[in-house]
């Protein structure tokens, strides 16, 4: 299961440790070693995922959501029940780049455009799902993903 996405944001728990990282790069000519100084705030630039303040991988991973999501309407408007949630191993989620690139998911669809996203309710950039337990981050992918027209439609 989200085995990059996890990956992802264990080092992104190392980077808001405040530390500063070296990359040494072997320079040619001299042959000496020069160390490129990398500050965590530039990392989280370029990364802007990491688990939100108090949440344990655990809690990420499998639940609960904060209140205002557990019983939420998707943006499609299905109601979450926690009760019937399936595991993110169960519909291999992961992040949508990566579901891309191994040819599972079409180019361009995420939780973000999924019909049964809910959307970030409490400002810390991750919403949760109505069939799947844990925090979603919109950039993620699994195996049920519908367009939220389609969702509609059938509605
Ligand atoms: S793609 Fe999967 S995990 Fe993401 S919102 Fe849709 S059903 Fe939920």
């Amino acid at each position: 299961m989200t085995v990059s996405g996890r990956t992802r944001r264990r080092f992104l728990q190392l980077a808001g440790s405040g530390a500063v990282i070296t990359i040494a790069g072997c320079l040619g000519g001299g042959g000496g070693q020069q160390g490129t100084e990398t500050t965590t705030e530039e990392m989280e630039d370029e990364h802007e995922e990491e688990l939100p303040e108090g949440v344990s991988e655990e809690e990420f991973e499998r639940g609960p959501v904060p209140e205002p999501y557990r019983m939420a309407l998707s943006q499609a408007n299905e109601q979450r029940d926690p009760e019937i949630l399936l595991s993110k191993a169960d519909v291999q989620f992961q992040e949508a780049d990566d579901a891309f690139e191994a040819g599972l998911a079409v180019e361009g669809t995420n939780c973000g455009n999924c019909a049964e996203y809910i959307p970030d309710i409490n400002g810390d950039g991750f919403g949760a799902c109505a069939k799947v337990e844990g925090y979603v981050d919109p950039e993620d992918w699994c195996v049920l993903w519908e367009s939220i027209e389609e969702a509609e439609a059938e509605s």
